[in-house]
Protein backbone atom coordinates (compact mmCIF):
# COMPACT_ATOMS: atom_id res chain seq x y z
CA UNK A 1 0.00 0.00 0.00
CA UNK A 2 1.11 3.57 -0.61
CA UNK A 3 -0.96 5.62 0.74
CA UNK A 4 0.09 9.40 2.20
CA UNK A 5 -2.03 11.10 4.61
CA UNK A 6 -1.42 15.14 4.91
CA UNK A 7 -3.36 16.78 7.63
CA UNK A 8 -3.42 20.44 8.30
CA UNK A 9 -2.37 20.70 12.54
CA UNK A 10 -3.00 23.76 12.64
CA UNK A 11 -6.57 23.76 11.89
CA UNK A 12 -7.03 20.60 13.86
CA UNK A 13 -8.92 20.97 16.68
CA UNK A 14 -7.99 17.43 18.07
CA UNK A 15 -11.76 16.07 18.27
CA UNK A 16 -11.06 12.61 18.00
CA UNK A 17 -13.26 12.21 14.69
CA UNK A 18 -10.83 10.43 12.51
CA UNK A 19 -9.21 8.18 14.90
CA UNK A 20 -12.43 6.61 15.77
CA UNK A 21 -14.04 6.30 12.41
CA UNK A 22 -10.73 5.09 11.17
CA UNK A 23 -11.72 0.60 10.36
CA UNK A 24 -7.87 0.07 10.97
CA UNK A 25 -6.61 1.94 14.08
CA UNK A 26 -4.39 3.47 11.63
CA UNK A 27 -4.15 6.95 13.00
CA UNK A 28 -3.54 8.34 16.85
CA UNK A 29 -4.09 11.48 18.21
CA UNK A 30 -1.50 12.54 21.15
CA UNK A 31 0.13 15.15 23.12
CA UNK A 32 3.79 15.15 23.50
CA UNK A 33 4.95 15.84 27.01
CA UNK A 34 7.68 18.67 26.72
CA UNK A 35 9.70 17.32 29.46
CA UNK A 36 9.46 13.65 29.18
CA UNK A 37 8.39 13.46 25.11
CA UNK A 38 6.50 10.48 26.28
CA UNK A 39 2.98 10.59 24.84
CA UNK A 40 0.00 12.00 26.84
CA UNK A 41 -2.96 10.44 24.81
CA UNK A 42 -5.76 13.23 26.74
CA UNK A 43 -5.95 15.76 24.11
CA UNK A 44 -5.67 19.29 25.69
CA UNK A 45 -6.39 22.36 24.04
CA UNK A 46 -3.79 24.48 23.96
CA UNK A 47 -1.00 21.79 23.73
CA UNK A 48 0.63 20.80 20.57
CA UNK A 49 -0.74 17.60 18.71
CA UNK A 50 0.62 15.10 16.98
CA UNK A 51 -1.91 13.34 14.88
CA UNK A 52 0.51 9.85 13.73
CA UNK A 53 -0.35 7.93 10.68
CA UNK A 54 0.41 4.34 10.09
CA UNK A 55 1.11 3.59 6.33
CA UNK A 56 1.30 0.20 7.02
CA UNK A 57 -2.22 -0.06 8.46
CA UNK A 58 -4.19 2.42 6.28
CA UNK A 59 -6.72 0.83 3.98
CA UNK A 60 -6.73 4.15 1.81
CA UNK A 61 -10.60 4.33 2.65
CA UNK A 62 -11.26 8.16 2.81
CA UNK A 63 -13.34 7.38 5.50
CA UNK A 64 -11.36 9.95 8.49
CA UNK A 65 -11.13 12.60 5.36
CA UNK A 66 -15.07 12.09 5.39
CA UNK A 67 -15.14 12.10 9.50
CA UNK A 68 -13.22 14.96 9.65
CA UNK A 69 -15.56 18.14 10.63
CA UNK A 70 -12.49 20.81 9.45
CA UNK A 71 -11.93 19.16 6.55
CA UNK A 72 -8.06 19.35 7.48
CA UNK A 73 -7.41 15.49 6.32
CA UNK A 74 -5.55 14.91 2.41
CA UNK A 75 -5.44 11.53 1.22
CA UNK A 76 -3.20 10.60 -1.73
CA UNK A 77 -2.41 7.39 -3.20
CA UNK A 78 -3.09 4.45 -5.00
CA UNK A 79 -6.65 3.88 -5.80
CA UNK A 80 -7.12 6.54 -2.91
CA UNK A 81 -10.01 9.10 -2.90
CA UNK A 82 -8.44 12.31 -3.08
CA UNK A 83 -9.51 15.08 -1.07
CA UNK A 84 -8.62 18.88 -1.18
CA UNK A 85 -7.72 19.88 2.45
CA UNK A 86 -8.46 23.34 2.87
CA UNK A 87 -5.16 25.30 3.69
CA UNK A 88 -5.35 28.16 6.08
S1 LIG B 1 -7.96 6.30 4.80
FE1 LIG B 1 -9.19 4.79 5.97
S2 LIG B 1 -7.70 3.27 6.71
FE2 LIG B 1 -6.53 5.09 6.09
S3 LIG B 1 -6.26 6.30 7.97
FE3 LIG B 1 -8.13 7.07 6.92
S4 LIG B 1 -9.85 5.89 7.82
FE4 LIG B 1 -7.93 4.81 8.33
S1 LIG C 1 -11.17 14.68 12.60
FE1 LIG C 1 -9.99 16.45 11.77
S2 LIG C 1 -10.06 17.99 13.42
FE2 LIG C 1 -10.66 16.03 14.33
S3 LIG C 1 -8.75 15.16 15.18
FE3 LIG C 1 -8.99 14.34 13.08
S4 LIG C 1 -7.84 15.76 11.75
FE4 LIG C 1 -8.18 16.80 13.70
Amino acid sequence: MAFALHVNIERCTGCNNCVVACPVDALELYTLDPVTNEKIYKVKHGKAMVLDFNSELCAGCGVCVEACPHDVIRLSGRGAVVSEARVG
